[in-house]
């Protein structure tokens, strides 16, 4: 049903032009969710204020359209898509508030909860809902879920640890549970409907069977319908309609900010791992360690340690052990070291009697602890990895009461093998009895549908009926489980729920077939295709993991959404749909936008860098070859112009001061059709460049050094109070160190290529890489010295797919730890530091490095949080600064209290500078700033 055009006109009137997408690309983009449906909206708002929520769900409420809320859109059931309107979180719903010395925190729902962890840290707390998805899922979502994780456990998920909540009903009123004058209002105005609940809740309560089969559901992780146990827990309404909010689903209303009790976040910890010879010594053991203070105890099944035996770092004995092993992975937190260990003592006492076929001692070891958790964190991913490409890969996640987990988990691997899965595995959260079985699914063939159905039928009568346990006991029931909510609660209950939704959202404007649905067969439908695109990014779940990191996420499309979109062209192109619009909207959207640095593939589960796809596009595109043939041919002619644009630059602001440079700047920008790129105050002068002399003589250690092109033509910036170019600093502070610097011979015409392979031309880009080896092989006398290369992006370009082992490459955070530390004596300052990590530096694995060295210097070290990659990628700063404006947009505020901020990338810090206020530099300024040489 399309939208009534007086809704249109007046969402219009509401929302600015550029915060509303109606367009096939945007729709597209944003009909996806992590889960295996997929709706197209015919309306997406970016929301940015609760008026404009009240204004909209009155709106909406009134022309009965109706409306999904989208935080994160990790959700696995189904139930953060629409094919109406989507109303998506923008950037200002990102507040919280520390109370009582981080007893409690008060979170707006657009806040990544890892986030909000992360400022609970310093304080010893944490939320309490630890979904594997943290790092991504915003606590909208993670509260309209009830979601939970490996610690969480019942206690500590959304709905036993909320102290408040402001919430927006579907007709556009206010409560804040917090605010007395919002309370008493609220009384009055809803007053009957809050005696309606009461009523509901005083029948629920008198209802001994319906009540005790509540408290039963309850005493198990579980989310398969609404929140009925607020009905027993509590007698005030307007607690009864707080935490009824928990778990809905965005079916009774807009969470619109939420007061957690927070939790201890205990500093010491360790990890075991006990494999069983089978699986019922293995569930046997897991009611005994839940009386023992353990924080996690996670289940692996023999299928599940078999998907990663393989895997790079995995000890060799996983693919030695016996076929019915299954695995207890076990941590235990405190808040000291001894209390670790009596800990540790009494869980091993209380599993003693049970065989054990491998077992990997509780240990402290970062490394081994990591190693642990890898294999765990690695499952879900090697299924992905594994399956045909236009399959999908479906989560389910069940709850078998704990004292009949043996038997749950045998009777699930014998469905898996009556319908044929035999790739599924079994993981979970073993304290809880919830387990999570992994299996990969196509949905292209009426047989493929059928056995999904069949096997779900199955699931659902063995997990709801036989066992009384739950069919969704962390993610959701979503569209996935609502045709069996009722064969879970029985009518009794069922009824009950819909009677709240009636009574909350009258209109059923709100997510509606999510979680109760009167289609029985709502889960077979709108299920989402995964055709192939490009073996770059066939794996792709569109989990949505990667989205907080990408610079453009918010301005074009996320990465997940450049996957999808390349989806569906290429799936239109092979049934001849005519793709001329998309491709045409995708050019700027998704490929010109792109940074390519592919920051997106650090947090990808299955390891796609969506950059890479992007260069591949470039290439196909790539129009001028002879040119980049002539460039990579007369290297330092090329330097030389750009030291001669810079320098005219430089005049040029010299004579027309910045602020007229700059209006000047950008005016002919727009004259030429974005072509002429951007120029910005924090623009570097020209360097006086004089290529160095190869080699000197002396006894002292050496060190290559390789000064990137940009170092070797930018110079400081105009106005800086650091007069020295990157250049210098760095030369300075190796023979601090007592270094013979070195230099490559030619260095004049040498470059990493990556200007060119960024570009669309890699054959040239590998062609320049190749030169500057030999010539690195050559300078470091084959492999005899360290090379140092100023700028990680370069050397990150250099040490991928490394040809010559015998090279011995350093960015300059290793180099500066691995040999500057122990050559210098550093003397930290008081000055507020803010720190840039750059994408590079993170694939380099050097970020927690750089903090380190850092912190060395500085006593206050400041990484402003939700930055990432700056969005500057080498020139796209110059060519589409507005990639960088929108990366950088919280910049600003984020490093106010700092003095200067460090990087360890030139070009990066030109962003950095001009979008912050402070002068960003490389790193050697600093370092060079607080040491001296050990006498
Ligand atoms: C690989 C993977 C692993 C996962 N692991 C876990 C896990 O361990 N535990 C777990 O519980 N879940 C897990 N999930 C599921 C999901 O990530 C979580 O449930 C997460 O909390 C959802 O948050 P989100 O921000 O993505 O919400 P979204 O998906 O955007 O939305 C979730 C629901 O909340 C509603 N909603 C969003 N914002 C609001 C609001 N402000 N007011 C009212 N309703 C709102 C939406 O309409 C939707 O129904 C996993 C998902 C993936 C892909
Ligand atoms: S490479 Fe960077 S800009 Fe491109 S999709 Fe990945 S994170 Fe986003
Ligand atoms: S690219 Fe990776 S992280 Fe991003 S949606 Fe796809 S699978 Fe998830």
């Amino acid at each position: 049903m399309s939208l009534p055009a007086d809704f249109l006109a007046a969402a219009r009137q509401l929302i600015p032009a550029e915060r509303l997408f109606d367009d096939p690309l945007s729709t597209l983009a944003f009909g996806t969710d992590a889960s295996f449906y997929r709706l197209i909206p015919q309306l997406v708002v970016r929301v940015e204020s609760e008026t404009e929520v009240i204004a909209l769900l009155r709106l909406a409420n009134s022309h009965q359209v109706p409306v999904t809320f989208r935080a994160a859109g990790t959700s696995l059931s189904g139930q953060a898509i629409s094919d109406s309107v989507l109303i998506v979180l923008g950037d200002h719903w990102n507040g919280r508030e520390i109370r009582h010395g981080g007893a409690q925190i008060r979170l707006q729902p657009g806040v990544i909860g890892a986030a909000a962890n992360a400022v609970l840290a310093p304080l010893g707390r944490k939320i309490g809902p630890d979904p594997a998805s943290i790092n991504a899922a915003k606590i909208g979502g993670i509260v309209a879920n009830n979601s939970s994780g490996m610690c969480c456990g019942t206690a500590q998920n959304s709905y036993h640890t909320l102290a408040g909540l402001r919430l927006v009903l579907a007709d556009g009123s206010l409560l804040d549970s917090e605010d007395p004058a919002s309370v008493a209002d609220f009384r009055r105005s809803h007053a009957p409907l809050l005696a309606q609940l009461d009523e509901l809740a005083r029948q629920t309560r008198a209802n001994s069977e319906l009540a005790s089969r509540i408290r039963h559901k309850y005493r198990l992780k579980n989310t398969t319908g609404l929140s009925l146990n607020a009905l027993i827990d509590f007698t005030d309404p307007l607690d009864i309609l707080s935490h009824l909010m928990v778990g809905s689903e965005g079916t009774l209303g807009f969470i619109s900010a939420v007061t957690y009790d927070t939790v201890p976040e205990h500093p010491h910890k360790a990890s075991a791992l006990l494999v069983f010879p089978d699986v019922e010594s293995c569930c046997r053991a897991v009611p005994l360690l839940k009386q023992q203070p353990v924080s996690a105890v996670e289940l692996l099944d023999r299928r599940s340690l078999r998907s990663v035996e393989n895997m790079p770092g995995m000890p060799e004995w996983v693919g030695a052990l016996s076929a019915g092993a299954c695995a207890l992975l076990i941590e235990t937190r405190a808040s000291g070291a001894e209390l670790l260990s009596e800990q540790i003592e009494r869980i091993m006492a209380s599993v003693a009697q049970f065989p054990r076929e491998k077992q990997v001692d509780f240990s402290t070891d970062p490394k081994v602890y990591n190693q642990l958790w890898k294999i765990r964190k690695d499952t879900f991913p090697a299924v992905g990895a594994v399956r045909a490409t236009g399959t999908t890969v479906i989560i389910e996640d069940v709850t078998f009461p704990v004292e009949a987990l043996a038997e749950g988990v045998n009777r699930l691997l014998a469905l898996f093998d009556k319908h044929g899965y035999t790739e599924a595995i079994i993981f979970g959260h073993a304290l809880e009895g919830n387990l999570h079985f992994v299996f990969t699914q196509g949905f292209d063939s009426e047989t493929e549908k059928s056995r999904y159905q069949a096997f779900m039928q199955d699931v659902a009568q063995l997990v709801a009926v036989e066992f009384a346990g739950a069919l969704k006991a962390e993610h959701g029931t979503g569209r996935n489980m609502a045709p069996f909510v009722e064969l879970e609660w029985g009518r009794e209950a069922y009824q009950l729920m819909w009677a709240i939704k009636r009574l909350l959202d009258p209109q059923g404007i709100l997510n509606p077939d999510v979680v109760l649905s009167d289609d029985p067969q709502i889960h077979l439908k709108n299920l989402k295709p995964l055709p192939a695109a490009n073996t770059i990014v066939d794996k792709c779940i569109e989990c949505g993991f990667c989205e907080p990191v990408c610079p453009s996420n918010g301005l074009t499309l996320t990465p997940r959404q450049r996957i999808v979109i390349w989806r569906d062209i290429q799936a239109r192109k092979r049934a001849g749909i005519d793709t001329g619009e998309l491709e045409a909207a995708f050019q700027h959207q998704g490929i010109d936008s792109c940074a390519a640095t592919g920051l997106c593939a650090q947090r990808c589960p299955v390891g796609i860098n969506t950059g890479d796809l992007v260069r591949e596009l470039r290439a196909g595109q790539a129009r001028h070859p002879g040119r980049a043939d002539w460039l990579a041919g007369h290297f330092a002619t090329a330097l030389k112009g750009a030291r001669l644009s810079l320098m005219l630059a430089g005049t040029a602001q010299r004579l027309l001061g910045a602020p007229r440079l700059l209006k000047l700047s950008r005016s002919a920008r727009r004259w030429s059709g974005e072509r002429l790129p951007q120029w910005t105050p924090a623009m570097p002068q020209a360097l006086r460049w004089v290529e160095p002399s190869p080699v000197r003589a002396t006894d002292k250690p050496k060190v290559v050094y390789l000064p990137a092109c940009i170092s070797r033509v930018m110079g400081p910036t105009a106005g800086s109070d650091e007069p020295v170019s990157l250049f210098d600093k760095t030369c300075a502070l190796l023979e601090k160190a007592g270094f013979e610097v070195i230099f490559p011979a030619g260095l004049d015409e040498l470059c990493c290529g990556q200007p060119f392979a960024s570009k669309g031309y890699p054959e040239q880009g590998e062609r320049k890489r190749g030169e500057l080896l030999a010539a690195l092989l050559a300078a470091s006398e084959q492999g005899r010295y360290p090379i140092y290369c100023d700028t990680s992006p370069c050397t990150l370009r250099l040490v991928q797919g490394m040809p010559d082992a015998r090279l011995n490459l350093y960015d300059p955070v290793r180099f500066i730890r691995e040999h500057l530390l122990e050559r210098l004596a550093f003397e930290p300052i008081d000055t507020p530091v803010a720190v840039h990590v750059t994408c590079s530096t993170q694939h380099l694995g050097e970020a927690e490095a750089l903090l380190a060295v850092a912190r060395r210097c500085s006593t206050q070290v400041v990484v402003p949080e939700g930055i990432h990659c700056c969005g500057f990628a080498g020139d796209k700063g110059f060519s589409l600064p507005a990639l960088n404006d929108h990366a950088l947009r919280s910049l600003k505020s984020a490093v106010q209290h700092c003095e200067l901020g460090v990087s360890t990338s030139r070009t990066c810090e030109i962003g950095l500078s001009s979008h912050s206020g402070i002068d960003y530099r490389g790193l050697v300024y600093l370092v060079d700033r607080v040491t001296r040489p050990i006498a």
